[in-house]
């Protein structure tokens, strides 16, 4: 057995599945999970010590690379200090400065620990602001763990919403209503419908949890104006985006503000952070200065915001983003010229740092389109390419992540490994 089988079956014996977060067992593409020792740069160890190049960053905040040398030290010198204080820190004030002056929706900001609360709490805020209780979000579309977000589309479009998880009351679900991405009809017609009761629409202005989707500018404009009109806060759930497509998020990228954005992973670091904020007189609905509650024993914690500091102040170097996109682009062509090579029905497609590979004929546009891919096809890809020393995301319905430590050679090392895959899949 391998060192990675030895630790699968243990941990199974007393974490749940034996993973902490449900995609990492590896159960969409079967086999065993690979456990990491250590990671730098573009590459991870496992527990056998196999290395190999990796493609999800920890689900996108190693936009750095790998234990980037001035991250770590940063962490080291905050932790000498004191590891928690439950009270404010200069830190923290620089972190928001820091956030207000690169995404153009913020007006203030304040910190939580994980992207999930970030969500949640921006939709409180939402509710709370606009005293209306009903929210909108869409297929395909993840916003982290909280009750109401996870929903997904009732069978008609103005009927309620559906858990997709249990424990979940449908006295929860009914209150969020879910459409279909990049569809604007749907839009225009459920706010013609119950637009006054409409607190938010949240959505990820570029879409990374059902694989990489793109949204037409039409798609967010609509939204922007309809919120606009209606009174309903727009949340643009960057977690995921922000920092990874561009120095302004899909924001900026699209020139689309709105009304509060949340944010996670790379402004941590590779620590637990995340963020929400927008304009102040919402923010200013949030306790101690209004009646909606938020609160957190580690926000802000000091080794996690030095963290995510010193990375927010790396990638604003000139040229990062570029050096970002170009990387990315050129791996995507990798991919699609390995896939042409080998006669593969096959696509893939990009924005600043992320990534999609599809084993389809087009790009889809909607969740739905993304179902329509050969699964299969790409489970065995998936695998194939473990086995070349190449980490993919093991699931067809997530994104990927490209770093600035991902050079010309690590790409066409991929290449190469993507050529032997394809190969040994004709058989
Ligand atoms: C990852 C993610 C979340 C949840 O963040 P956690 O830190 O895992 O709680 C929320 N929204 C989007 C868009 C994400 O990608």
């Amino acid at each position: 057995m391998s060192r990675n089988e030895v630790l699968f079956e243990r941990a199974q014996k007393t974490i749940p599945g034996g993973v902490n977060s449900p995609v990492r067992a590896f159960r969409s593409v079967g086999g065993t999970p690979r456990f990491f020792q250590r990671a730098s740069g573009p590459y991870v160890w496992d527990a056998d010590d196999k290395q190999y190049i990796d493609y999800i960053g920890s689900w996108g905040p190693a936009v750095l690379g790998h234990a980037h040398p001035d991250v770590i030290k940063a962490v080291q010198d905050a932790a000498v200090n004191g590891l928690s204080f439950g009270a404010p820190t200069e830190a923290e004030i620089v972190m928001a400065e820091t956030l207000c002056s690169m995404l153009p929706s913020l007006e203030q900001v304040r910190l939580v620990s994980s992207g999930t609360e970030a969500t949640m709490s921006a939709i409180r805020l939402a509710r709370g602001f606009t005293g209306r209780p009903t929210i909108v979000k869409f297929e395909g579309c993840y916003h982290g763990h909280a009750d109401s977000l996870l929903v997904k589309a009732g069978s008609g479009l103005l009927t309620f919403g559906n858990p997709t998880s249990a424990g979940v009351p449908e006295d929860f679900a009914k209150h969020t209503r879910v459409l279909s991405y990049n569809n604007i009809e749907q839009l225009h017609e459920l706010f013609k419908a119950s637009g006054d009761q409409l607190a938010c629409v949240i959505v990820e202005p570029v879409a990374g949890n059902m694989n990489l989707v793109k949204p037409t500018r039409e798609f967010l404009q609509t939204l922007r104006e309809l919120c606009t009109q209606y009174g309903t806060v727009l949340i643009f759930d960057e977690v995921m985006t922000g920092f990874r497509v561009g120095p302004q998020g899909v924001q900026g990228y699209f020139g689309i503000t709105p009304d509060l954005t949340t944010l996670g992973k790379i402004i941590g670091g590779g620590m637990p952070v995340g963020a929400f904020g927008g304009r102040k007189d919402i923010m200013g609905h949030i306790a101690p200065l209004g009646p909606v509650y938020q609160a957190g024993t580690l926000s802000g914690n000091p080794v996690a915001v030095a963290a995510g500091l010193t990375t927010l102040c790396l990638l604003q170097q000139p040229g990062f983003y570029n050096t970002l996109e170009t990387q990315t682009r050129k791996l995507v062509e990798a991919f699609n010229s390995a896939a042409q090579a080998h006669g593969e029905t096959f696509s893939a497609d990009s924005i600043g740092g992320m990534f999609g590979i599809y084993f389809s004929e087009t790009v889809p546009a909607t969740f739905a389109e993304v179902g329509q891919g050969n699964i299969a096809r790409f489970n065995t890809f998936f695998h194939a390419m473990l086995n070349e020393g190449v980490y993919l995301a093991p699931s067809a319905y997530e994104a990927g992540f490209v770093s600035v430590t991902h050079t010309d050679a690590v790409i066409e090392a991929t290449r190469q490994a993507a050529d032997r895959a394809f190969e040994s899949m004709k058989i």
